[in-house]
């Protein structure tokens, strides 16, 4: 019998070096060529033969643990990560996803400080997310690892990925310089359709 593989890598719309310098082609190369890779491969043969093999990714997050939970996750979250980057300098957020930050932080520049402060307090591997949770407010969570915030019934609206392997090429142990520079890749009309 030959399995189909379901999941796929998903195509991204800028080259591997359009968001130099702030990401270098070297880590998109390793980091959505390998390690993005190596997440779905795995999800793709570690639900062969289980009840999980024409589910969706929502799915398996939300009914699994262990393996098939950790490498199903890295792929929503690397998919949800990589598609909301653009080399396109002139996006900005929607009018109601603008107002909706002042009236959590302020300002988008404050939320923006607020946000680096938890992504650089993050102990270890993991991923900052502003999600919305069912009344449509606005958070800043941290899951560690492969955590995703759909788990707890919250809509992701964006997500910084702080494992190390994000930024180690470019920027060594300056967590704080990628996350900083990481804002003037973030594709505000992606961001938004979140919201
Ligand atoms: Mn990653």
């Amino acid at each position: 019998k030959i399995i189909a593989m379901k999941f796929e890598l998903p195509k991204l719309p800028y080259a591997y070096n359009a968001l130099e310098p702030v990401i270098s082609e070297k880590t998109i190369s390793f980091h959505y060529g390998k390690h993005h890779q190596t997440y779905v491969n795995n999800t793709n043969n570690l639900i062969v033969a289980t009840e999980f093999e024409n589910a969706d990714l929502e799915t398996i997050i939300k009914k699994t643990s262990g393996a098939l939970f950790n490498n199903a996750a890295q792929v929503w979250n690397h998919n949800f990560y990589f598609l909301a980057l653009t080399p396109d300098k002139g996006t900005k957020p929607s009018d109601k996803l603008l107002k909706a930050i002042e009236s959590g932080w302020g300002s988008l520049d404050n939320f923006k400080t607020e946000f680096n402060k938890l992504a650089i307090a993050l102990f270890g591997s993991g991923w900052t997310w502003l999600v919305k949770d069912k009344d449509g407010k606005l958070a800043i969570v941290n899951e560690s690892n492969a955590g995703n915030p759909i788990v707890q019934g919250l809509t992701p609206i964006l997500t910084f990925d702080v494992w190390e392997h994000a930024y180690y090429l470019d920027y060594q142990n300056r967590r704080a310089d990628y996350v900083a520079a990481l804002w003037e890749l973030i594709n505000w009309e992606v961001v938004s359709g979140k919201y």
